[in-house]
């Protein structure tokens, strides 16, 4: 990374600073405040970065407001070729992006491939801009009266990212509202900063302007900051519940436009006439992919009826066989969490979990199949049984590889423990029956659902659809909603 570089008065000498950019320079700002960035599989310090200022802020927010001018007159036809251009470069750089991913992240290449391969079909949903921003006309709407409605560009839209997808997130903003006519502003995980990087350095090589893709780094306050800026008119947000719901509230005090995605506690619920074999398969890949760290990993299991035990034994034999380990070792399944503290906080929850009374049928915090080197941040996959469904492990976001299974005896009882969450990001049933899958459809609150599906992730042209406490806002990330999300509509009625 050309622009990685080290500043002789900075601590921890040899470790790289994570630069910044504005107007298309990279600026590694004297920041009072860093944070180390580590390779989770290792514990090593791989980068340094430093927070922005409120006067960092405020000069990327300026260089996109600088550049917006210009932007919004390219024609669609010309961002989407920018996006063209920009795809094909992201095609060349896969694996290097997907190495970047497992590097700062920790999941295993396949992970990460998988990553950029669904951040690329985004970019190529961006490239369809012409046809997204089409408006719409009717003639004589009185008489000798005619209506068209258009659509612009917002100006200066802010995105502040979650770790646990470096390269995935940015890309379901970026490419959207630069295409859409928009300059941006992105804030990066301060975890996970240094794919960002790379993303814009790769945009800047596809012919983005100045000024059109912005970088800053840093944690809650830049991300307040750029919340608070006069200059930014609409945010995208995705990360924790609470910092969702601060963001939310930040932006609507701004009188700004937004979109924050929160966490999740994701319900998959498995009827006595699943095939089992596959559902195992799908629960397990679901529930430890990532190792647990994505909003729509399964959570908890509503096992109904007889399948309890046949499913707890063949998960329990699934799980327990998962390798752990770095990511980019072929053999391994799951890869580490982000970081100590995670790791520390998850075997908190496993420590209460088995004096609560719930059965702990696999502790990941003695799993026999660890094989990454010691000083990674490791915890191996858990699996608890009998977990009661008011009980923290069935309610709170744990975001690490802790499965908790709840038994009830109908699928009424499923339907109405998984909506006691707070949370409605998604769910799936596993099941033959059409018509348990119709009831699940129709009675179950939340917004991505998933039938004999683990991980009901939406293609880039549809939205990333949450509920309740794990959404705050109208229109959803990516899809049609992203792009009237990153626009704005003329009503023009004339008369001639
Ligand atoms: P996080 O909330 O700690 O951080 C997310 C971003 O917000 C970071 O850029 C951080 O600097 C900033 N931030 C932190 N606290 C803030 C605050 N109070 N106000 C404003 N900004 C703040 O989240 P994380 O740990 O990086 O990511 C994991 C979380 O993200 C999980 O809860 C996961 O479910 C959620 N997530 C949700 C989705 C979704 O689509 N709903 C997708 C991915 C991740």
């Amino acid at each position: 990374m050309a622009q990685l570089r080290l500043e002789r008065d900075e601590p921890a000498p040899g470790v790289p600073a994570v630069p910044g950019l504005a107007g298309g320079r990279w600026i590694t700002p004297a920041a009072e405040r860093w944070e180390l960035v580590y390779n989770p599989a290792t514990g090593e310090v791989i980068a340094r970065v430093p927070f922005a200022t409120g006067a960092d802020v405020a000069a990327a927010v300026e260089a996109a407001a600088a550049a917006y001018p210009a932007w919004r007159r390219v024609p669609p036809v010309e961002r989407a070729r920018l996006m063209f251009r920009y795809r094909d470069l992201l095609e060349r750089h896969f694996e290097e992006l997907a190495l970047s991913i497992t590097r700062e992240h920790g999941k295993t290449l396949a992970e990460a491939r998988a990553e950029v391969r669904r951040g690329i079909e985004v970019v190529e949903f961006a490239a369809g801009a012409p046809t997204l921003m089409l408006g719409e006309m009717a003639e004589d709407v009185a008489r000798g009266i005619d209506s068209e409605l258009v659509r612009v560009p917002l100006g200066v839209v802010a995105g502040i990212c979650p770790f646990n997808f470096p390269a995935m997130i940015p890309l379901w903003m970026f490419p959207i509202a630069v295409a859409c006519g928009n300059t941006f502003v992105l804030k990066p995980s301060e975890r996970t900063p240094l794919t960002a990087v790379r993303l814009a350095e790769l945009f800047l090589e596809a012919g983005a302007p100045e000024g059109v893709l912005n970088l800053v780094h840093g944690g809650r306050e830049v991300a307040n900051a750029l919340v608070a800026h006069p200059g930014v008119k609409a945010v995208s947000f995705v990360g924790s519940q609470p910092a969702a719901q601060n963001v939310y509230a930040e932006a609507a005090r701004h009188g700004k436009r937004v979109q924050a995605l929160g966490g999740a506690k994701n319900h998959l619920i498995v009827m006595p006439d699943a095939d089992l074999e596959a559902t195992v398969g799908a629960v397990v890949s679901s529930a430890f992919g990532s190792a647990g760290q994505r909003c729509l990993a399964g959570s908890v299991v509503v096992a109904v009826g007889e399948v309890g035990d046949p499913l707890v034994a063949a998960l329990a034999e699934a799980a327990g066989k998962l390798v752990v380990g770095e990511g980019t070792d072929p053999q391994v399944d799951m890869g580490p969490v982000i970081r100590a503290e995670a790791r520390d906080r998850i075997a908190g929850y496993i420590e209460r979990g088995a004096r609560s009374g719930a059965a702990l049928v696999l502790d990941g915090r003695k799993h026999p199949h660890l094989r990454g080197p010691e000083g990674g941040f490791w915890m191996g996959p858990t699996l608890f049984d009998h977990v009661q469904p008011g009980h923290e492990l069935a309610c709170d976001e744990i975001f690490g590889p802790v499965l908790s299974v709840v038994r009830v005896p109908d699928l009424d009882t499923a339907i109405a423990v998984a909506n006691r969450s707070r949370y409605g990001n998604a769910a799936s049933i596993f099941t033959r029956s059409g018509a348990a899958a119709r009831a699940f459809r129709y009675g179950i609150e939340a917004g991505m659902l998933g039938i004999n599906v683990g991980v009901a992730a939406p293609m880039a042209w549809f939205p990333f659809s949450g509920w309740k406490a794990s959404f705050y806002g109208d229109l959803h990330a990516t899809g049609k909603d992203g792009v009237r999300f990153y626009t704005e509509v003329k009503m023009v009625t004339s008369r001639w």
